[in-house]
């Protein structure tokens, strides 16, 4: 009997989806450039934007999409953000390498957020033209006024970043668990009396324009119950004769990597059965991604990011409006409309989604040795250069073979093992037993779609002096895909049709 293949293919939209259908044109790229090699349509990160701009349209209320530049380093993708709307769309930088990239590659400083933990450089550059500053901490703050004291530069724009939403139960209502996540970011709530005391000192210097937040969770509860909190916290910032004017929520809005919900609940059904023992592994020496057999129950939690996500991305933000909060019972939408607050969001991940693939060439073919049916499937690729595994999602590769169509149709499913070109026994691309349609040849490609988001470039490195990724950017033009360096793309062309 043959085996069930456990599938989980990725979710491909157009263009992505009909630049996946030209294997001649990805051959033609890797042969030139070489394997790995990245590449993105920076169109579709301008049609992201849209989307989630239409969101806050929809809704009646003002505010700014701010990318959040670490998602991705490329300077196609930022200078394509660059040319968009300059009210509706800027970037969220977190280092001061980012912020001089944002500004080369045509952001104006006004368009532009500086979060994360910030030195002085990046502070002073951030404040000279005149960004606004998300302030992590009282202590930052004080160095911000300081600097703008010290150096007579303009009054800084400033959002304060808070955290615990929480911790404090005074607006949790009856029967709410309260779960209390510490984060390293950000002031907590509790504690933010501070804040509202420097601000009030240093108000010739900075200027509170909102507050925000960005808690890492998927969960829709613990971010509506912190933008109900953030509202709240707006008004009382008003009483003390502050006059703030945006809530940003930050990032998390995700993306559905895998297309097929059933696929999705079979393999992490598989997943628990393997654990447990009930049927072989599915994954590298047994590997349970956190999960573990005592005396026959499954414990533990699953270290997977949800790859098929029903609600995300723009649909993600639009449920998050519109469910009613947890406390005052309105939607955020209405909250935020009634006080006149504008909404900040700062998408990473959803804003590159289905903006770009990585190419790996297929180097080697061969029988792991202890079972027959499993082929290991070396690439010219290494975990660094394609690091989805490493933020917990799991998706099928696509294979492209380098001998046309007729060759695809033959050939049964199998389920190799894609190990990568480090001398390392842990350099695998994924631990997951992967099923292709086919055995793959050596000079196939694999497609490893929606990387741009932190999968392509985030963890890259030189271990071996192997050669990192390329990154090409394509766009199309009179029906042909074109393609040029990352640094050397700029936004001149007119959109055109998607080749077909
Ligand atoms: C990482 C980050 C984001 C983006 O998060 P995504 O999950 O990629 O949307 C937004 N804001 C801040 C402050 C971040 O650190």
């Amino acid at each position: 009997m043959p085996e069930q293949s456990l599938y989980l293919r990725p979710r491909t939209d157009p263009p992505l989806a009909s630049l996946l259908q030209d294997a001649p044109f990805l051959h033609a790229l890797c042969d030139a450039l070489g394997s790995p090699l990245n590449v993105l349509l920076p169109e579709v990160v301008a049609d992201n934007a849209d989307r989630f701009r239409s969101v806050l349209r929809r809704h009646h209320l003002a505010g700014r999409v701010y990318f959040a530049h670490k998602a991705n380093r490329s300077s196609a993708l930022v200078r394509r953000l660059a040319a968009c709307d300059p009210a509706v769309v800027g970037i969220d930088v977190a280092s001061l390498g980012e912020l001089r990239h944002a500004l080369s590659c045509g952001f104006t400083g006004d368009r532009v957020m500086a979060t994360g933990p910030k030195d002085q450089e990046f502070l002073w550059l951030a404040a000279r033209v005149a960004a606004t500053v998300n302030v992590d901490s009282p202590g930052e703050l004080e160095r911000l006024a300081h600097l703008v004291r010290t150096h007579g530069l303009g009054r800084v724009d400033i959002l304060v970043r808070l955290s615990e939403f929480e911790a404090d139960g005074a607006y949790a209502g009856p029967g709410t668990r309260m779960l209390s996540r510490r984060s390293r970011f950000g002031t907590p709530v509790a504690e933010a009396d501070e804040l509202w005391k420097a601000l009030e000192r240093h108000r010739e210097h900075v200027d509170l324009a909102g507050v925000s937040y960005h808690v890492d969770t998927t969960a829709l509860d613990e971010k509506a119950r912190a933008l109900e909190r953030c509202v709240l916290v707006m008004d009382e910032c008003r009483s003390r004769g502050l006059t703030p004017r945006a809530v940003d929520i930050g990032g998390g809005f995700g993306v559905c990597y895998v297309a097929d919900a059933g696929e999705w609940e079979r393999w992490t059904t598989a997943l628990s059965e393997a654990v447990l023992g009930a049927r072989p592994p599915l994954t590298w020496r047994g590997h349970g991604y956190g999960l573990r057999n005592e005396g026959g129950t499954v414990r533990g939690t699953a270290a997977l990011y949800p790859a098929h996500r029903p609600v995300a991305g723009p649909d993600y933000l639009e449920t998050l409006l519109t469910r009613p909060a947890p406390v005052l019972g309105r939607s955020p939408a209405t909250l935020l409309l009634e006080h006149l607050d504008d909404l900040h969001i700062e998408p990473g991940r959803a804003l590159v989604d289905q903006c770009g693939l990585s190419l790996a060439k297929v180097v080697d073919v061969r029988p792991t040795g202890d079972d027959p049916r499993r082929h290991l499937v070396r690439l010219a690729m290494n975990a660094g250069d394609m690091s989805l595994e490493e933020h917990g999602v799991l998706v099928d590769p696509v294979l492209l073979p380098r001998r046309g169509d007729g060759d695809r149709a033959g050939g049964e499913a199998v389920g190799v093992y894609l190990v990568g070109n480090l001398c390392l026994e842990a350099d695998l691309i994924t631990r997951r037993l992967v099923y292709l349609p086919r055995l793959p040849r050596t000079g196939d490609l694999l497609a490893f779609v929606n990387t741009a988001g932190y999968a392509m470039d985030f963890h890259a490195h030189r271990a071996q002096r192997q050669p990192t990724a390329r990154t090409v950017a394509v766009t199309a033009e009179d029906g042909a895909w074109r393609w040029c360096p990352d640094e050397d793309y700029w936004p001149l062309s007119e959109p055109q049709g998607v080749p077909s």
